[in-house]
């Protein structure tokens, strides 16, 4: 590729962004950024749009706006805040935006980023899971190329190459098994914050690091990656894998199984989309398989982690059970991570609002008011069974 990729950041300051920000510091002379969004650290902001030199920044906070101006004082650097502004930066001229704000809160903005000419490398999984069916419709009817940016799926893009898409006959995804992959029931349902809190291969923000603990990740991963490749359910699988060296694993008709081996690093896969078909040198630890030894292997028990299950149920039956138990996740993780409620209690209020939901509505959010609407309605579901549950906390 020639010259130089222009970049906006969504979700600049979180931990995607941040791996995002050292892939294009490893190749300065091929990447500028037109704008930068965070949620509301105005300080981080402004010093990662200082960094990178971005034209804009946007704080999603409208209360950060005078923190952003002082932050930015004398660098040129044009910002806002509030929801216009965001809109502001996604409305900029750019060939890629780097989708990464996480949960419901990424998808108006990821949606509206959706213009001719763009890509979109998608790290912000929540949207396809709350509104993968026009979001994707939308995506084509922009011609918007969507680059899985989550490990898991830019592995099955990485594996799949330019084999046919009626040839494959599986696509595996790979889980670490999260903190509690060898805890008992009951010591798992007695969790701390803190227990949840420590990914055993990857370093990540907190709301995904709780989904990884509850397998809910992987179960909203299965959903993503039904939207992503077109894949029927029931041709969509998750092994765990405790090493995180294998991410995904796509079987073919002939019976050959290709995969997409690397060390557990986000900026592999954020490398593969930032080089929109180049493959960036990449200055990063390297897989030594001698020094691993051995990669495991064994299927994840939907016992012990209800969440896998529930999100596997709710991919089947479709509608609007995606949007809801994307929702009802989001305010039990925000409430476990408050100490409101107890571990067990998360998958407990997911599986019991898309109880509530299951037989209405059945047909899949139309367009990004529609899901927003879901999305409310499930929140307050959700939100109504917390004092119930709280007694469980720890
Ligand atoms: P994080 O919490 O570290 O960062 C989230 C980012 O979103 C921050 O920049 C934050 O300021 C911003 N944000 C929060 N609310 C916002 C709002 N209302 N408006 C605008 N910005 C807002 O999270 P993360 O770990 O970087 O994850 C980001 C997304 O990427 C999530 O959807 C996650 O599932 C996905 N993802 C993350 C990883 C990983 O390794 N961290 C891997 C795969 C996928
Ligand atoms: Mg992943």
């Amino acid at each position: 590729m020639n010259g130089s990729t222009t970049i906006t950041i969504l979700g600049a300051t979180g931990s995607i962004g941040r791996s995002t920000l050292d892939v294009i510091a490893q190749h300065p002379d091929r990447f500028k950024v037109s704008a930068v969004v965070g949620g509301r650290d105005a300080e981080t902001l402004a010093a990662v749009a200082k960094a990178v030199r971005a034209e804009f920044a946007a704080l999603a906070a409208p209360v950060g706006h005078k923190a952003l101006g002082a932050a930015l004082g004398g660098s040129g650097i044009s910002y806002g805040a509030g929801e216009q502004a965001v809109m502001e930066a996604v409305d900029r001229d750019c060939d890629l935006v780097v989708a990464a704000i996480v949960g419901t809160a990424g998808l108006a903005p990821t949606h509206a980023a959706l213009k001719p000419g763009r890509r979109i490398a998608l790290a912000n999984k929540e949207s396809l899971v709350s509104a993968g069916v026009c979001f994707m419709r939308d995506a084509r009817a922009h011609s918007v190329t969507v680059l899985p940016m989550d490990s898991e799926h830019n592995a099955l893009a990485q594996a799949l190459g330019d084999n046919p898409p009626e040839s494959v006959e599986r696509m595996t995804i790979t889980a670490s098994g999260g903190p509690f992959r060898t805890w008992t029931a009951e010591a798992i349902a007695r969790a701390s914050r803190e227990d949840a809190l420590v990914h055993p291969t990857y370093s990540m923000g907190s709301k995904i690091t709780i989904d990884s603990a509850t397998l809910m990740n992987k179960g909203l991963e299965l959903i993503e990656a039904h939207h992503l490749f077109n894949l029927e359910p029931s041709k969509l699988d998750v092994v765990v894998h405790p090493q995180s060296i294998i991410h995904g694993l796509v079987s073919f008709w002939d019976g050959a199984v290709t995969a997409c081996l690397a060390l557990p690093d986000m900026r592999v896969p954020i490398s593969h989309c930032l080089g929109l078909g180049d493959r960036l040198k990449l200055s990063t630890r390297r897989l030594d398989l001698a020094a691993i030894a051995a990669l495991t292997f064994e299927p994840p028990d939907l016992a012990r982690f209800p969440a896998l299950g529930l999100a596997r149920s709710v991919l089947s039956t479709g509608g609007v059970l995606p949007t809801v138990l994307n929702a009802a996740n989001e305010i039990a993780v925000e409430a476990f991570l408050n100490r409101r409620i107890g571990f067990s209690a998360i998958a407990e209020i997911v599986g019991r609002v898309c109880d509530g939901f299951s037989g209405k509505r059945l047909k899949a959010p139309e367009s990004i008011a529609e899901a927003l609407a879901v999305d409310e309605d499930a929140r307050r579901a959700a939100q109504a069974l917390l004092p119930r549950l709280s007694k469980t906390a720890s």
